[in-house]
């Protein structure tokens, strides 16, 4: 425990924020900088090959196995959401006793905003100072990663296959694992270590698509409009309308899926809307993509120009397509939950993780619990005992590998 909370302080200290506005790779250098300390340290703590990519920004390391049982990957991230993430001054309350923990003058972890605080009753707690994130996402699912393989690192008494490790970029910025390549990181499978509360066991995300509308208007003075002008502002009102409006993101929970207008610019001339199409079910989800298209069509129509354009990139798709051809990974993570005493929490994530990528390109990558809550923002907390879970969760994956 006093490890885990040392290494843990260590690196939440650390800024590591991506940024969504740059293009370079990873997005911004401070991520490089912190990959090349954990790389040192991975060294040290003698892990048999550490390696840094530049062509995707990915620190993959290894320790050899000592039997032929399957190689197996464990995965995180090392840069933190879009929130203020510089001085993060990590606060250690031992015991917590349930009651309203103080973040600052300003800003208190209160159990009658965060029931589930009271679920840590006896624990110890880590939170932010009020002023920052805590970075609990994901540097606790690197701390976990690298506490478990310590484990390893020497031991000839379990039997054990290689074993894998990568540290990511820019899984915040939804663009990291887009370079991953599997040929670096042979195993038969693997785990996302960047989930929240003890037990969380996830195999099946969102598939996800932005569409980016077009619509090219007609300017003509106000005075003389008369038949000639072709408002894009209306155009573009008139675009969303069509779209069934509870079926977004602030009315919809669980396995519904949604369409959020997430940007829109707009003038007589030209508008451009983005949307963001979310849903677990395949067939829903290119249901969805398609209507895009329809409402464009019918705009069309209705104006007897070609006025609207749709643009549709897939971001990710559901990883339960993949997982479920082959659920050892899936019983894997549950049984070694449970010869830990954690009950198993399955959901669907409603989202998607760097897990959703790279189960797509050939690594089954199902995403598990790293103890922390509230992620991205400054109520983020993590338990110290929860961590410890996560990490002997780990062991108990790679001793029960089979
Ligand atoms: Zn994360």
């Amino acid at each position: 425990m006093k490890d885990i909370i040392e290494r843990f302080i260590r690196y939440v200290k650390i800024n590591t924020r991506s940024d969504a506005n740059s293009n370079t790779i990873p997005s911004t250098y401070r991520q490089v900088l912190f990959q090349q300390m954990l790389k040192d340290e991975l060294e040290q703590l003698g892990f048999d090959e550490v390696r840094y990519y530049e062509k995707n920004s990915f620190l993959i390391a290894k320790i050899k196995g000592n039997s032929t049982k399957p190689a197996i990957g464990f995965i995180a991230h090392v840069d933190t959401a879009d929130y203020e993430s510089e001085n993060v001054k990590p606060q250690i309350i031992e015991n917590y006793d349930g009651n309203i923990i103080t973040l600052n003058d300003e800003y208190n972890l209160d159990p009658n905003s965060f029931p589930n605080l009271k679920n840590y009753i006896g624990k110890t707690l880590i939170t932010t100072s009020g002023d920052t994130l805590l970075g609990a996402d994901d540097k606790a699912g690197i701390v976990e990663i690298i506490e478990a393989c310590r484990y390893f690192i020497g031991n000839t008494q379990d039997k054990y296959g290689d074993i894998y490790v990568a540290f990511g970029p820019d899984e915040e910025i939804g663009k990291g694992a887009d370079l991953f390549d599997v040929n670096d990181f042979p195993v038969e499978f693997a785990y996302t270590l960047d989930g929240s509360v003890l037990g969380e066991l996830q195999f099946e995300s969102f598939n996800a698509a932005q569409a980016e509308i077009t619509i090219k208007g007609v300017s003509v003075h106000p005075g003389s409009a008369k038949n000639k002008m072709i408002n894009a502002n209306v155009v573009a009102t008139q675009f969303h309308n069509e779209l069934p409006l509870l079926e977004s993101p602030e009315n919809t929970d669980e396995k519904d899926g949604f369409y959020m207008l997430y940007d829109i610019e707009s003038n007589v001339e030209l508008a451009k809307l983005t949307y963001i199409i979310r849903d677990h079910d395949k067939t829903i989800f290119n249901h969805r993509k398609n209507m895009m298209f329809k409402i464009a069509d019918k705009l069309n129509n209705l104006y007897q120009a070609n006025i609207v354009s749709v643009e549709m990139i897939d971001q990710y798709y559901n990883m339960k397509e993949i997982i479920e051809k082959d659920m050892r990974c899936v019983e894997l993570a549950k049984k070694a939950m449970l010869k830990l005493g954690v009950q198993p929490q399955i959901n669907a994530i409603r989202g998607g993780t760097d897990g959703s990528k790279i189960s797509f390109m050939g690594i089954p990558t199902p995403n598990i619990f790293t103890g922390g809550e509230n992620f991205h923002g400054r109520y983020e907390f993590i338990c110290v005992e929860h961590m410890v879970l996560a990490t002997n969760t780990i062991i108990e994956i790679i001793k029960e590998n089979q």
